[in-house]
């Protein structure tokens, strides 16, 4: 086993936790960046974004008000998010793009700030257009040029807290070889960038596992590792969804320069009737389940019409914004297919679940409910912004850490009980492969199948979501019998479907908690919204002895 000393640990090398490796790491502290993939080329930003969510007082007025109220209030910031959260990614967006475009992000392709796409007709636009396909080896250099060290290859499964309730720590296995090896951290403070999760409930074509439309190496650990150490999570009982090309899985709907229309070409929503560039539709955005909806209701497959979109701005759209975007692979498809979008409309679906921004309770400096453990990014359950709000609580949480591990001394974790724990767990799993077992895509698809019959977006009741919590654990108990690994990167799966089995504990609990119906959590026993519930969010949190505790919240 090797072990690790720092003063600030990041679990997951994504834009968030990049941005915070930088400001922490500028003012001198020992940051390390364990990440599982390898930074220059891991999370949803992967490949590539193209909208930047932000305020520019030249652009939008020097006075924030309007920009406050208008993303405040529309899908960018969404339902479930704390107001308070919302202003601090966007009063602190302008100041972002001013530090990527220092480190050689182009945020101004046509040379100005330029805004397009996920517009709302009527409102100011608010998404800069900008070309991130670099995003990810920009923020990988300057994080490094800072001082930070990125350790690649490396699978953070716990985090360990001390008597005191204080972050100390984590444990982690390094996956680059063949055989994985035991990595310990020491650490003043961890912060858990770990993304949303993707792979939780089943894919569009459930036989390929991984053609989901963002990161599928994204699979709610943190969230997971969180809520074992104690950590209050939030709107698990949310559902949330995305939508895009049916079966061929890829976010970046906000790319697209066309409209949302029925098999005739005729739209069915208020946001415009013809293509365009400057505001795309956003249909997709306020109303992702639509291709579903109306699948289900019987009124037919629903279409990205791009057959009036002007010659121009179609082969702007597929050569160079779908190359920011990082999803050029469609581009790739039409042309391999000969597919002529001026003249074939191509048919959306909606994307099963993937909990993205449902997660993590944490207050507007990115501190979740454990002192030292901080949160940024797609794994928090309070935020929305996706690449806006991922760098801001990013760029907030290492700020923050900085002052904080001044405060703290390090603490020895050499015998932490967790470590045992936890090392007894990969030997088991790794000397399985000497003997019959099972494997982890068995019980994966066993688990998204249960996850989408019993605590999916269907009608539910009581007796149905108990039901998928009792099977969930024991499919649980089961796993932990049965299933073993042949090397690292199947160790690395089986931990992966291992913290997606203890995320649905609080999905089942705080949806059974949660006696009423209210946006995509619909109950057959209780078909009302209560208004009670307003302005409220569901917190769950497990104490010392394991015990469950459920709350409602205001938000804030
Ligand atoms: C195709 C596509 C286009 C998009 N376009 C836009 C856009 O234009 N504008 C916008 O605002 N948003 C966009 N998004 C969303 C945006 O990319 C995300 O909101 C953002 O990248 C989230 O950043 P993050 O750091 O929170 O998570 P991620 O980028 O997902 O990073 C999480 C990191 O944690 C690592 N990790 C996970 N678990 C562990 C573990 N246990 N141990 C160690 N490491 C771990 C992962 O490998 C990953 O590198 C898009 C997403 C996709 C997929």
């Amino acid at each position: 086993m090797k072990t690790y000393t720092c003063d600030f640990l990041i679990v997951g090398g994504g834009v968030a936790g990049l941005m915070a490796a930088i400001p922490a790491a500028k003012s001198g502290a020992k940051v390390i960046i364990a990440e599982k993939a390898d930074t220059r080329r891991s999370g949803s930003g992967a490949n590539g974004n193209d909208h930047y969510h932000c305020y520019i007082p030249q652009c939008h007025g020097a006075d924030p008000a309007r920009a406050r109220r208008e993303i405040g209030s529309s899908f960018d910031a969404g339902p479930w998010t704390d107001p308070k959260l919302t202003d601090v990614w966007i009063m602190r967006s302008y100041e972002i793009v001013q530090m990527w475009e220092s480190i050689g992000i182009d945020m101004r392709p046509t040379g100005e700030y330029h805004f397009e796409g996920h517009g709302i007709p009527g409102c100011q636009l608010y998404n800069l257009k900008f070309d991130g396909k670099n995003q990810k080896p920009a923020l990988t250099a300057e994080a490094l040029k800072q001082g930070a060290q990125i350790l690649n290859h490396i699978v953070i499964s716990e985090i360990l807290t001390n008597e005191e309730g204080r972050v100390v720590g984590a444990i982690g296995a390094d996956v680059h070889a063949e055989e994985p090896e035991a990595v310990l951290f020491q650490s003043k403070a961890v912060l858990l960038a770990t993304g949303m999760v993707s792979r939780m409930y089943p894919s569009i074509t459930p036989a390929y596992m991984f053609n989901t439309p963002c990161c599928p190496a994204t699979t709610g650990s943190g969230q997971a590792m969180a809520y074992r150490a104690g950590a209050r999570l939030v709107n698990m009982d949310m559902l949330k969804g995305h939508a895009g090309p049916k079966y061929f899985a890829r976010g970046g709907k906000g790319t697209w320069i066309g409209i949302t229309t029925d098999i005739h070409g005729k739209p069915f929503t208020p946001y415009g009737d013809k293509p365009s560039r400057a505001t795309g539709d956003v249909t997709a955005d306020v109303w992702p389940s639509c291709y579903y909806d109306r699948m289900k209701a019987g009124q037919g497959p629903t279409y990205m019409n791009c057959t009036e979109t002007p010659p121009e701005d179609l082969d702007y759209m597929l050569h160079e914004a779908m190359v920011s975007e990082g999803i050029d692979s469609i581009t790739d498809y039409t042309e391999q297919r000969n597919i002529d979008l001026s003249k074939e409309m191509i048919e959306f679906g909606t994307y099963p679940i993937m909990m993205s921004q449902r997660g993590i309770d944490c207050d507007e400096h990115s501190h979740t409910s454990i002192p030292g453990l901080y949160a940024a990014g797609n794994c928090m359950g309070n935020v929305g912004g996706s690449l806006a709000g991922a760098a801001a609580f990013g760029l907030v949480a290492g700020e923050d850490a900085a002052e904080y591990i001044k405060t703290v001394s390090q603490e020895d974790v050499s015998n932490h009980p967790k470590l045992k724990e936890t090392l007894d767990l990969y030997q088991m799993l790794m000397e399985r492969r000497n003997q019959p077992h099972a494997h982890w895509k068995e019980a994966l698809s066993t688990l998204q199948n249960l996850m989408n019959e019993y605590g999916g977006v269907e009608l539910q009741n009581e007796d149905t979501l108990k039901a998928g919590y009792t099977y969930v654990q024991q499919l649980k108990a089961d796993s932990l019998n049965a299933l073993g690994c042949e090397n690292s990167h199947e160790l690395m799966r089986t931990l992966e479907l291992l913290d997606m089995i203890d995320l649905a504990e609080p999905i089942f609990l705080c949806r059974r908690n949660r006696k009423e119906s209210r946006g995509p959590h619909i109950r057959s026993d209780y078909s009302f919204t209560n208004i009670l519930l307003n302005n409220k969010f569901q917190t769950i949190e497990k104490d010392k002895d394991g015990t469950v505790h459920m709350d409602y919240r205001l938000r804030q």
